[in-house]
């Protein structure tokens, strides 16, 4: 497996209260498949991501990544694992807004070692003739095309997405589950969404039922379907 998270356990406590985001949560992925992990608020869900993201640390259990358990790793290479391996699409599109489409994406092309070409990943998403102009000249469905591009031009092994489509409408939302897919078959690149959307786990290879920081239900879905044909 690609991605393996066994027993994960992370819980939270400010000033006297604990809160236990997470009990003994598994989840497993092959290289270059999608997951989805549907869940209410609450449930957990966040919590998992940011810790397989590198932003969040495990109280205990394992994350093995490419054969590689993150969370033994120190600091200093949970910072080169995120940068390498990850990239993230959240709801809100968190671009910089008095720089354009191309700018937003170079910033993150800067830092990365081996990083996509920026024409290729800009025509990928369909902006190549909106590269110059500034995210608020742009939909939303646009500005998270944007947030996708930005995600994935460092060609991250792992892209992980938190409410993707939660702030667009249904056109927009499939327009970018599309796209999200076409990454996975271009690039290969393993795939984990978050959302309250069940509909979305027909695109996936695997569906995590999350509820109180438990997995209570995991299905193996043999037949995904293509995004444009989710409906909800
Ligand atoms: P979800 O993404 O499914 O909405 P989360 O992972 O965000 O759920 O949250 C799981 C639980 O952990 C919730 O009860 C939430 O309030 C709590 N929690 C999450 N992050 C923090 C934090 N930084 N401090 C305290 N409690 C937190």
């Amino acid at each position: 497996m690609f991605i393996e998270i066994n027993n994960l356990c992370k819980s939270y406590k400010s000033e006297d209260i604990e809160t236990i985001a997470l009990k003994n949560a598994n989840i497993s992925l092959n290289k270059g498949e999608i997951g989805v992990i549907l869940g209410p608020s609450g449930s957990g869900k966040s919590t998992l991501m940011n810790i397989l993201g590198g932003l969040d640390s495990a109280d205990s259990g394992e994350v093995i990544v490419d054969g590689i358990d993150i969370v033994k790793l120190s600091d200093d290479e949970l910072v080169e694992y995120r940068r390498e391996k990850t990239g993230f699409i959240f709801q809100s599109y968190n671009l910089i807004p008095h720089l354009t489409v191309l700018e937003n994406i170079e910033i993150i092309q800067n830092i990365s070692k081996l990083p996509l070409d920026i024409n290729e990943v800009l025509e990928s998403v369909g902006l190549i003739d909106k590269k110059n102009r500034f995210p608020r000249e742009l939909s939303g469905g646009q500005q998270q095309r944007v947030a996708v591009a930005r995600a994935i031009i460092k060609n991250p092994a792992i892209l992980l997405c938190d409410e993707l489509t939660g702030a667009l409408d249904y056109e927009s939302a499939i327009d970018v589950l599309s796209l999200v897919q076409e990454i996975n078959r271009k690039f290969n690149t393993t795939i984990l969404i978050i959302t309250h959307n069940a509909a979305i786990g027909e695109m996936a290879n695997r569906i995590y039922k999350f509820r109180s920081g438990e997995v209570k239900d995991y299905i193996i879905n043999n037949d995904p379907i293509d995004a444009k044909g989710v409906e909800w």
